[in-house]
């Protein structure tokens, strides 16, 4: 199975969104940082490239975030977009809807789930593994 056009363009639409609600709130993060630091002026944020840089600012999992949709986006300019990272087939187009940065198939995400709880540890879809606390 590989995705349409269509789904492709409905799922980097997705995708931009997102990445455009993230880079909204590092803008709101920038102007309460500034305000409160009278940091002064930080220069021009305003292309996607400068905000990753922000984004740098705001921690480890907003940048993560960040990171998977602009691979997704780039997965789906060069094609490879939409194969499980681990078994490496084709995942649902359904999951690809409410999730279009999906890694994993449902079928390895579960087993990824099992295995991390087995080790004490939480498996999270944005962020992969990370312990407990
Ligand atoms: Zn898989």
């Amino acid at each position: 199975m590989t995705l349409s056009k269509k789904s492709k363009q409905r799922l980097r639409k997705a995708l931009e969104d997102m990445r455009q609600e993230i880079l909204d709130e590092v803008r709101v993060q920038i102007e309460r940082a500034r305000v409160k630091d009278h940091t002064g002026d930080l220069g021009d944020y305003a292309t996607a490239d400068m905000a990753v840089e922000y984004a740098h600012l705001l921690g480890e999992r907003l940048r993560q975030r960040l990171q998977l949709i602009e691979d997704a986006l780039g997965g789906i300019e060069n094609g490879d977009y939409g194969f499980c990272e681990e078994c490496e087939e084709p995942i649902n187009e359904q999951r690809l809807q409410l999730m279009p940065f999906a890694l994993f198939c449902v079928r390895c995400q579960s087993e990824l789930e099992r295995q991390a709880k087995t080790r004490g540890e939480t498996f999270e879809e944005w962020y992969g593994t990370s312990r407990n606390e």
